[in-house]
């Protein structure tokens, strides 16, 4: 589903140089719930943000579903992204908006027409549990609550793939727990494959069917989730 092969980043900027990844190399299967953990600064919202390329590796290739993004024009990568939705931990909703307008807008974006906007927003509230809050703004909602309308929001245009940036970081743990048990019903109802990226052992523990350890830029350690926690 994603393979990552052999990627290296560095910022460069007034400062210098920053090498925030070496050598990468990562295979995800499509159905799997991989999670990517590390320390801050370990270099592990880089890699995301190098599978949807919100940062541009400088060196390697991703390939999703079979097809180098890496290599794509500006068209072909617009078309690519919307089959992988990102959600983050401060969940980066729109303040101004309603959280029904919230949900729309990556369908307003797609072009998608009223009326199938309309249910499939519906669809969506349903799915995460919100029906009640449709017309509530994110500063209405708990923490939990604001991160239901944004997995809603990255579902929107059914991707195959959901990118989740320290997606729990910011709540309790009972709220995280619910979290964690929304992502992996839908992984398994809608087949969605999930990427992690955490600093928190226990999400891993909690919902990852595989894990790569990151350290100082580089993958140390990879495989199945119940092998590599052996070894902490
Ligand atoms: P993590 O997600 O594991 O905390 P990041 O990928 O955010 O790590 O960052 C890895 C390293 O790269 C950090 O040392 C960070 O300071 C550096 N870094 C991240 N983004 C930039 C940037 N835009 N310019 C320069 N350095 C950056
Ligand atoms: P959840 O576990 O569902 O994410 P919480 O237990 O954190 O929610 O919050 C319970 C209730 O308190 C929610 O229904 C929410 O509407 C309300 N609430 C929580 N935080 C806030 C806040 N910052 N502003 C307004 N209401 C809040």
């Amino acid at each position: 589903m994603i393979k990552i092969e052999n990627i290296t980043k560095i910022y460069s900027n007034q400062a210098g140089d920053f090498l925030a990844l070496e050598n990468v190399s990562l295979n995800v299967d499509k159905g799997d719930i991989y999670g990517v953990i590390g320390l801050s600064g370990a270099g592990k919202s880089t890699l995301v943000r190098c599978i949807n390329l919100l940062e541009r590796p400088t060196e390697g290739k991703v390939y999703i579903d079979g097809e180098e993004i890496t290599a794509m024009g500006e068209d072909q990568l617009r078309k690519t992204r919307q089959s992988l939705g990102m959600i983050f931990q401060d969940f980066n909703l729109l303040m101004q908006r309603s959280v029904t307008d919230n949900i729309r807008f990556p369908l307003e974006i797609a072009k998608v027409n009223k009326k199938d906007a309309e249910n499939r927003v519906a669809e969506l509230l349903e799915l995460v549990g919100l029906q009640d809050k449709a017309n509530s703004y994110p500063a209405q909602l708990s923490g939990g609550q604001k991160q239901r309308v944004a997995i809603a929001r990255a579902l929107a245009n059914h991707p195959k793939v959901l990118l989740c940036d320290e997606a729990t970081s910011a709540l309790d743990p009972v709220t995280t727990l619910s979290i964690l048990k929304l992502l992996k019903d839908i992984n398994e109802k809608l087949g969605v494959t999930i990427i992690i990226i955490t600093h928190e052992m226990k999400v891993v523990e909690t919902i990852c069917n595989k894990v790569a350890v990151i350290e100082s830029a580089k993958i140390v350690k990879d495989g199945w989730t119940k092998d590599i926690i052996h070894h902490f």
